[in-house]
């Protein structure tokens, strides 16, 4: 049968592809209802400086409330929200969810960085830097407080809108990443153009370090990297004790992952920094 369809080619009526086909048609039109209904949850994982042992701020992570099926999570919707156009409509409503989230939170005293995932449509779209800059200035925050996480396989699609788009974001004052960083094409090419100032070496080479050599080899170098271009090196996925010091021992910058504390709910927020210190020493307020 596979044979068969792939000499036909596309011409082959397949009944479960279609089912999916109206099933994610489906699940785009909720989706566009439920952004504009304001189904999305944001969850927020923080990162330790690993020097100062301070929380340095947070990374939004969206979820979705569908109201049939419960709290979805992004591997359930950000696709959809690719293919069907939705992506610029929810990365606005996760900013202005969590600039609105991290003004509250200054307004207590705590002043947290946040971190916001961008996709391959915000960064080829020419308006992306102004509305960030308006969502900033609608909040009263500075663009030092937001850093906006890309990831290199996302930066594929049209590189030089990429590279214009995210140096008016950097240049306005916002921190760039390179998320799930190790995994993509072409890293160093990246490196060598793009305005960013952190990586987040991903959690594949990260989780296995303290028994795999080959992987601390590679957060080593990445760290040795890192300091030579002068950008922030953050470690995803640290699960353990036994990482995080291994971390601490090479002199990563900061850490991120379930050991520290996994995404947690906006008001799980201040309940868990009660106790530890936060780094503000971030400029503006
Ligand atoms: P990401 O940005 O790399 O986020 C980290 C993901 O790894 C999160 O999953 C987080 O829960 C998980 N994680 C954190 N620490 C650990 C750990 O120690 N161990 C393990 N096994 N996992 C850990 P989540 O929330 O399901 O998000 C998955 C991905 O969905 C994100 O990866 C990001 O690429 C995407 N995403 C999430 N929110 C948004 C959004 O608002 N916009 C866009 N464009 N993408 C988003
Ligand atoms: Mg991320
Ligand atoms: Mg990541
Ligand atoms: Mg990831």
């Amino acid at each position: 049968y596979v044979a068969k369809r792939r000499r036909v080619g596309v011409a082959v009526y397949d009944e479960a592809r279609d089912g999916e086909g109206r099933h994610r048609l489906e699940l785009a039109q909720q989706l566009r209802e439920g952004i504009a209904r304001g189904e999305l949850v944001l969850h927020y994982q923080p990162k330790l400086g690993l020097d100062s042992d301070r929380v340095v701020g947070v990374e939004a992570l969206a979820r979705w409330a569908h109201p049939q099926r419960g709290l979805l999570y992004p591997d359930a919707f950000i696709d959809v929200a690719e293919s069907s156009g939705l992506m610029g409509d929810l990365t606005l409503a996760v900013l202005d969810g969590a600039l609105a989230q991290c003004r509250a939170w200054r307004d207590d005293g705590q002043v947290l960085s946040m971190a916001v995932n961008v996709s391959p449509s915000n960064l080829v779209d020419d308006r992306f830097p102004e509305e960030v800059d308006e969502r900033l200035a609608a909040h009263g925050l500075p663009a030092s407080a937001l850093v906006l996480e890309v990831t290199e396989s996302l930066l594929m699609e049209d590189r030089e809108r990429a590279v214009s788009v995210l140096g008016r974001l950097r240049a306005a004052g916002v921190g760039i990443a390179i998320d799930d960083y190790g995994t993509g094409y072409s890293s160093l090419a990246y490196l060598a153009e793009l305005p960013v100032t952190e990586l987040k070496l991903d959690r594949s080479f990260v989780g296995s370090m303290t028994d795999s050599p080959r992987n601390s080899a590679i957060v080593t170098s990445t760290l040795q990297l890192s300091r030579a271009l002068g950008l922030v090196l953050v470690a995803e996925g640290a699960e353990d004790q036994a990482t995080v010091d291994a971390l601490v021992e090479l002199g990563c910058d900061q850490v991120q992952g379930y050991h520290l504390s996994r995404p947690l709910p906006a008001d799980g927020v201040l309940p868990w920094l009660a106790g530890r210190r936060v780094e503000s020493v971030q400029v503006g307020n």
